[in-house]
Formats: C-alpha cells, sequence, structure tokens
C-alpha cells in the first residue's frame, strides 16, 4: 500500500455565499489541520534510520513482507501537525468544563511539580523494594488519609479507575460471600446510579435490578426494603446520586441491606461533595471506589490515566486484593504479593493490576490532600456545593429543574428540557454553548430526567467565570423556549459543523480511507 502524497489542496466554500470561507481553510488563528494521511507521505520522515542490515528473520514466517505505508513528515511538519491539532482541543486549562459526572477541576500546578520529581517519575516497578522505600511511603500516607476521610477500615489501592474500583468492590463482596458459602446472584441499583454501576454488576456475573427513583430524585426506600431477600448480594448506590443529590436515608438503606445478609457499595466518584463533611463508613459502607482523578484533583479526560482506589469495612478488609504495601514495626515498607500473602493476607480474591497501580496518581493526590489540609479539604466540598447551587439558583427561572423545589443541590445542579419549543432539544443547546465557547454539560444523563443538562462546576470556578457561563447558558435558554431556528444550525462558529452523531456512532469509521480521485471515479 503506498499514501497518496496529496500534499496542501485549497478549501472550497461549503456555499457560494459563505463569507468565512477562506482559501487556506484557517480563520484567523484557528487553524485548520487535515489528517496526517491526507498531508503526510510514506517517502518523508522527519528522522533518518541507518540501513538495516539483512540478518536471518527469527519470527517464524510472520514477518512484514510489504511496506508498512504510514505517512510521514518532516520534523518541523510534525511540530505543527500534532501542536494544531491539540489547539483544537478543549481543555479544563482553557475553560469551564461543565460535565456533570466528571468533575472537571482545575489541577494544581504544585502537584505536577511533585509528580515529575525524578526519585517517584523516573522509578521502574520491579526496582528492588529497599530503593523504593519513599514511593512505599507515599501509597501508604496516602491510604491512611483515604482512610481518615472515609472512616473504613481498609483500602485497595491498586484499582486503576472508577469502574475498575467498582470492580474491586464486587469481588471483594462476592469473596466474602463465597466464604460463608452463600450464593446471592442479585445486584440492586437504583435508577439514580451512574451507568457504570450496572455494567460493572453484570461483567462480575451478577443479575442486575432496578431500583426505582422517588419524586424527589433519591432511593425509593420502601420498594428497596420490598426486593431485599436471600438472592441479593448487594446494593449499589451512588451518593451524592447522578442527580446531584444527597441519599438523606443512606444509614437506614445499610441497615436494611445489612439485615437481609447482603453488602452495601457505595459509588464514591462524587465524593468531593462530601469529603471533609460525612465519613462513609459512618453510613454503614462496606465498599467505595474513590476516584483520585475526580476528588482530589490528579487529572483526566482524554482517556486517563485514572485512579480508584476502594476503601473497604471490617467485614470485606480480609477479602481485599493483592499486592499492597504495608509498614513495619521497624519503620520499613513492603509490598504484600502472593509470596508473602499467606500468613499476612490469606483471603485476597486475587489482584486487580499487574504492579501496585498509579504511582503519578497517588503522588498528585497526596500533594493535594496535604496542601489542602483537613480545613481545606472541608472547603472543597462547601465550595463546589455552593458553586452548583449558585448555577441551580441562577438559571431555575430560564430552564427547568425538577428537583430545585425539594432543597439544595450538591455538586451538580440538573435541568430538564421542559418549556423548550417544540422542535428545539437539549442537544441543540450544547451545541450553542460551543460557539459561545464552552464545553457543553453532560447530557441526556441522568435518564430519569428528560432532557437532562447536568452540570457541575466545581469548586475550582471563580464567580466571574461561573457568571459567564450562566450569561451564555440564559440567552441559549431564551433562544431555545422562543423556539430559534437558528439554534439548529449551531455550532457555527466551530472548525466543524453539526455532525451526523448518529450515523457516527452507528457506523463508525475508524480507518482512513482514501477518497476516490478524480482519475478513478472516471
Ligand atoms: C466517573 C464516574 C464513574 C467511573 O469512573 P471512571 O474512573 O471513569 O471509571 C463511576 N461513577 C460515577 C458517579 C462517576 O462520576
Amino acid at each position: 500500500m503506498t499514501v497518496n502524497p496529496s500534499g496542501w489542496r485549497p478549501s472550497t466554500p461549503t456555499n457560494e455565499r459563505d463569507e468565512t470561507h477562506t482559501v487556506t481553510g484557517n480563520r484567523a488563528l484557528m487553524l485548520e489541520e487535515p489528517l496526517i494521511f491526507e498531508i503526510g507521505n510514506t517517502e518523508q520522515t522527519g528522522v533518518d534510520f541507518a540501513e538495516v542490515p539483512q540478518r536471518a528473520t527469527r519470527l517464524g514466517g510472520l514477518e512484514r513482507n510489504r511496506e508498512i505505508g504510514l505517512p510521514g513528515l518532516s520534523e518541523p511538519e510534525t511540530v505543527r501537525h500534532y501542536t494544531r491539532l491539540s489547539r483544537q482541543n478543549y481543555a479544563i486549562d482553557l475553560g469551564l468544563f461543565p460535565l456533570g459526572s466528571c468533575t472537571m477541576k482545575h489541577n494544581p500546578r504544585l502537584n505536577e511539580k511533585v509528580a515529575r520529581m525524578p526519585g517517584f517519575a523516573d522509578l521502574h516497578p520491579l526496582q528492588p523494594q529497599e530503593t523504593v522505600q519513599g514511593a512505599l511511603q507515599v501509597i501508604n500516607e496516602l491510604a491512611f488519609w483515604l482512610l481518615a476521610l472515609t472512616g473504613m477500615d481498609s483500602v485497595a489501592m491498586s484499582p486503576k479507575a472508577g469502574a475498575h474500583g467498582e470492580l474491586c468492590g464486587l469481588l471483594c463482596i462476592r469473596a466474602a460471600l463465597e466464604a460463608r458459602g452463600d450464593k446471592r446472584e442479585v445486584v440492586l441499583v437504583p435508577e439514580s446510579a451512574h451507568g457504570t454501576n450496572p455494567a460493572t454488576a453484570a461483567f462480575a456475573g451478577y443479575r442486575v435490578e432496578n431500583i426505582p427513583a422517588n419524586a424527589a430524585g433519591r432511593v425509593d426506600l420502601e420498594a428497596l426494603k420490598a426486593r431485599l431477600g436471600p438472592d441479593v448480594a448487594a446494593v449499589m448506590i451512588t451518593n451524592p446520586n447522578t442527580c446531584g443529590l444527597f441519599e438523606p436515608d443512606m444509614k437506614a438503606i445499610s441497615d436494611s441491606v445489612h439485615a437481609a445478609g447482603a453488602f452495601v457499595y457505595c459509588d464514591g466518584a462524587n465524593f468531593n461533595a462530601i469529603v471533609g463533611k460525612v465519613r462513609p463508613g459512618d453510613l454503614g459502607i462496606d465498599a467505595m471506589h474513590i476516584n483520585l482523578h475526580k476528588t482530589f484533583s490528579t487529572p483526566h479526560g482524554g482517556g486517563g490515566p485514572g485512579s480508584g482506589p476502594v476503601v473497604l469495612s471490617q467485614a470485606l478488609a480480609p477479602f481485599g486484593p493483592l499486592p499492597f504495601v504495608a509498614k513495619y514495626a521497624d519503620g520499613t515498607y513492603k509490598i504484600v504479593e502472593e509470596e508473602n500473602a499467606a500468613e499476612e493476607h490469606p483471603n485476597a480474591f486475587g489482584r486487580m493490576v499487574a504492579f501496585h497501580g498509579q504511582m503519578g496518581m497517588f503522588t498528585r493526590a497526596l500533594a493535594y490532600i496535604l496542601s489542602h489540609g483537613a480545613d481545606g479539604l472541608k472547603q472543597v466540598a462547601e465550595d463546589s456545593v455552593l458553586n452548583a447551587n449558585y448555577i441551580l439558583r441562577r438559571l431555575a427561572d430560564v430552564l427547568d429543574a425538577p428537583f430545585a423545589a425539594s432543597g439544595p443541590c450538591m455538586h451538580e445542579a440538573i435541568f430538564s428540557d421542559k418549556g423548550f419549543a417544540d422542535d428545539v432539544n437539549t442537544l441543540d443547546l450544547a451545541k450553542a454553548l460551543i460557539d459561545e465557547g464552552f464545553h457543553p454539560m453532560t447530557m441526556y444523563f441522568p435518564l430519569v430526567v428528560h432532557g437532562a443538562m447536568l452540570v457541575e462546576p466545581t469548586e475550582t470556578e471563580s464567580k466571574a467565570s461561573l457568571d459567564q457561563f450562566i450569561e451564555a447558558v440564559r440567552s441559549i435558554a431564551r433562544r431555545a423556549k422562543a423556539g430559534d431556528p437558528s439554534l439548529k444550525a449551531a455550532p457555527i462558529y466551530a472548525p466543524r459543523r453539526r455532525l451526523d452523531e448518529t450515523l457516527a456512532a452507528r457506523n463508525p469509521v475508524l480507518v482512513y480511507r482514501e477518497p476516490p480521485t478524480a482519475q478513478a471515479a472516471e
């Protein structure tokens, strides 16, 4: 295969009267950038490789027998290509990222400085343990603070994301049930749960059953109690839930779940709303993952990295996974692995990862916790809740806020599309937000709210930035109610206009296909 060295092509106007058309496709400093397949070619490279000496291959017939066909660019072209692409990416360092349920907050540069210290950044996971005592101490101290903040008994540090932590927690629950010879098959998940909860339960081999939400957006306690029985292994509850609401009946829920012989899994991804205020251990929770990459600021988005330690109750602690870091009386740290687990941790359900977890996220999270201190973390919860309530109240006269009447929200505010003109929907509002320079909020989630718009400002946004966002949403909401037809065309200022998202989701084209050339078409 050869890749067509097509180089640059002049852009074509989308219609004759397109006043924003330019020959280059660029719009002032908004630079257009084609795919590398369109501008690169197989004859070009930014590096010089020596001729490969001929020698007998040991690949047993599996060696490549034709050109790899990857397009190349010179070094300056490569730098520009990726820098231009990076400028088309919206990031928390550029502006407000109001995605509900994602906790996109500012990542303090102090964390980055600490994580880049060579003593942390240059470690190898197979290094002898006596040479990495400082790193093990960081893992151990972070574990200590996570336990202090949650009031739980032990913590599995190794899971690498929230969903991974959910799986870890459910595997602990399964191991605890099996240890008492109890084969339970059902996990109950309220409607207000995050989507990963039912997915995790199904992945762990459980049958998932829904528990309805009540009119106030909370778990229907009576419906839950009515369903509990000897087949229920666990209940998975997100608290604060995905409507941005605290479950005030949490202790009563835990008590009835325990009375029925089951365990309480709490999705703690929204811990930033309650950190320093409520300890999940006091609410009777048995397992909860903490998204370090949300609550404790370590960066995420774009696919990683994440870190999802799971705190465990006394009942589940013996079943937590290997490996973990233990501190010994002489002040040294050791990683407890399969070889030395027999006497120290014989009931581990197994392991989640090859090594010890996300070291870079541990250092960032510990830097965040220590730099905030106990009072600072409490203020994180207060400010994230204050910011969300500010948005809720400043928008409640232009957007329907289904739970606003039942009191303040927690860290995120939820709105519905009720009151929009017939042919205008949530997607149109979100697209118009792009024209105003904002990443859209979470849309159509949670499912319990029609045309949901879920906004999480986090504690790191200033009042000025919230006010700007609020004014943008207010103006678009008015247009949505009035049925402004131009909303259907939004975004009009973005490098790409409205895309056929249904087609893209149903029929994704994941490899580059050369467009037919004029000749071939003849
Ligand atoms: C983000 C989130 C998850 C999943 O966490 P990942 O790290 O993305 O796997 C689970 N539950 C809730 C409530 C979340 O916000």
